[in-house]
């Protein structure tokens, strides 16, 4: 099946508003997960193909782009935002068949992009610099100002959420944006450029350059007329980025990977618990970088919680996205190769719980069965790196201390929950637990546009989300006047 859907042609770059084949004339070839068959051609960018995008990028801001007010960035973002809305369904089907996302979570994806332009639309006027009290004779002010030209990187896991969340707020600031998307997830982006030039986004405000990381990433991420880059993706590509991008002193944006706890106390309500403690690590089949695929137990529950999950472990089913089952396939073959090694490595653990595969998906589909495993020692190579599939792990605790030096064992620091009725102890864990996010009494696997969220440690540096990203995509200007 070839697809050519929504206006857009994804063998083609999109720069300055026209759709421009790449200069070397190359194309990749896009594989459907649920069944393996091939799906379209894609673009191969190249660096002379991200010369012209940031050319373009530029020219923007020197265009009427540059000058649109913050009120006026703001209106276009809201359009652009229902006319996401108004493309629902069409997008939600393009991501599910692209990526094997069940439909249900790509129109969730689709709803999250609206709302992030939503969000930046009517922040884009809201923020504002300071006077500042200085010396006698003196008025001193800060102006907040775009970048200029922002490079964002991106993966395949959830393009539509990371674009809305990273471009949706280097727009409101006023930048000109270039998007290397994932090879593996190019549509949606060529899609949603598209949307968003039909709702007014001036030309060259928004470049999209499919292609390979090695090529158009690495492209855009040194080249010198771009002044921040945003790259949202695995440790390390991450470190690629940032010695790239730190060769001409621009600033990065690491949002990067995770290995996030839940920790359950004796007195939490594990009925409430089961559904997140679940849910967050067969999301997207466990492609999320704030999964929680380690589930911490203190050892008075700990029988309990295993057998509960055990039992919706054992209900879940994996089939092809436009079926929308529980999960659908990985994203392709190659993860499914990298998700599996994973699962051989657990081969001497006790594994307590498998979903099924449907009967009827495909065998040319990438398909895992999500699995669970309990007493997993905390040193494990399952439970310190990230697999990035539906596999969990159970580990035991005796009290809050050693649920602590168990939850920050790993390099990551993403996202953490804590569940208890204790309310002193919520206090406790949302500080000692180390993540750029925690949770109490809930868990948000990648929800939540108004929350920042980023990491520490090999999860990465800087904000995205809420209103702190817009901090991220704008720069401080200091301006001291003597009057006398
Ligand atoms: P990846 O391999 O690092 O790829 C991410 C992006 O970087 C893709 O667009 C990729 O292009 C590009 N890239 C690859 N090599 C490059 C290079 N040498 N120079 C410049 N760009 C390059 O990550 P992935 O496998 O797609 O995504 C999974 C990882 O992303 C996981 O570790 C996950 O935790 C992380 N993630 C983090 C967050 C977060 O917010 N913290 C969100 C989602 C995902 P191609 O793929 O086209 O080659
Ligand atoms: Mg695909």
């Amino acid at each position: 099946m070839t697809v050519r859907p929504m206006n857009i042609d994804p063998d083609k770059c999109l720069i300055g508003g026209a759709w421009i084949a790449p200069t070397g004339g190359q194309t990749l070839p896009l594989t459907n997960p649920s069944d393996g068959s091939r799906l379209c051609q894609i673009a191969r960018g190249q660096g002379a193909d991200i010369d012209a995008a940031v050319a373009a990028a530029e020219a923007a801001l020197n265009g009427p782009w540059g000058q649109a007010t913050a009120a006026e960035r703001g209106r276009i973002l809201a359009k652009i935002g229902r006319a996401v809305q108004d493309h629902a369904d069409e997008l939600a089907r393009l991501e599910a068949m692209d990526v094997g996302k069940p439909l249900k979570q790509a129109r969730a994806d689709v709803m999250a992009l609206a709302r992030y332009m939503e969000f930046y639309g009517g922040a884009a006027d809201k923020v504002h610099g300071a006077t500042i009290p200085y010396l006698d004779g003196y008025t001193v002010y800060t102006l907040r100002e775009p970048h200029g030209v922002t490079g964002h990187i991106i993966p395949w896991n959830y393009p539509m959420q990371i674009i809305g969340r990273s471009v949706g707020a280097a727009l409101a600031m006023g930048n000109a944006c270039v998007l290397k998307p994932a090879e593996e997830a190019c549509l949606t982006a060529l899609a949603f450029a598209r949307i968003a030039q039909q709702a007014g986004l001036p030309d060259g405000a928004l470049n999209v350059v499919p292609g390979l990381g090695a090529e158009a990433g690495a492209a855009l991420a040194s080249h010198t007329g771009v002044h921040h880059i945003s790259f949202t993706g695995s440790v390390g590509v991450g470190k690629l980025i940032q010695q790239q991008a730190g060769a001409n002193v621009v600033p990065v944006t690491l949002e990067l990977g995770g290995k996030s706890p839940q920790v359950v106390f004796d007195d939490a309500d594990i009925d409430a618990a089961l559904p997140f403690l679940v849910n967050a690590g067969i999301q997207n089949a466990g492609q999320t970088c704030s999964a929680s695929s380690r589930i911490l137990v203190q050892r008075g529950v700990y029988d309990q919680v295993v057998a509960a999950m055990a039992d919706r472990y054992g209900a879940l089913r994996a089939g092809p996205a436009l079926e929308d089952h529980d999960l659908g396939p990985l994203v392709s073959a190659r993860q499914k190769e990298i998700v599996s090694a994973f699962l051989a490595q657990g081969a001497g653990l006790h594994c307590v719980a498998q979903g099924q595969v449907t009967a009827e998906a495909p065998q040319t589909g990438a398909y895992v069965q999500p699995t669970l495993f309990a007493d997993v020692p905390p040193d494990h190579v399952l439970a310190q790196d990230e697999i990035f599939g539906p596999v969990q792990v159970l580990i035991p605790f005796d009290d809050e201390a050693e649920a602590i030096r168990i939850a920050n064992s790993t390099p990551f620091g993403l996202v953490a929950s804590c569940w208890s009725a204790n309310g002193a102890r919520q206090m406790r864990m949302a500080r000692a637990l180390r993540a750029g996010q925690v949770f109490l009494n809930n868990y948000g696997a990648g929800g939540g546009v108004e929350l920042p969220f980023g990491g520490s440690g090999l999860s990465g540096h800087g904000r995205e989300k809420g209103f702190e990203a817009l901090y991220g995509f704008s720069t401080v200007k200091t301006v001291a006047a003597f009057h006398g």
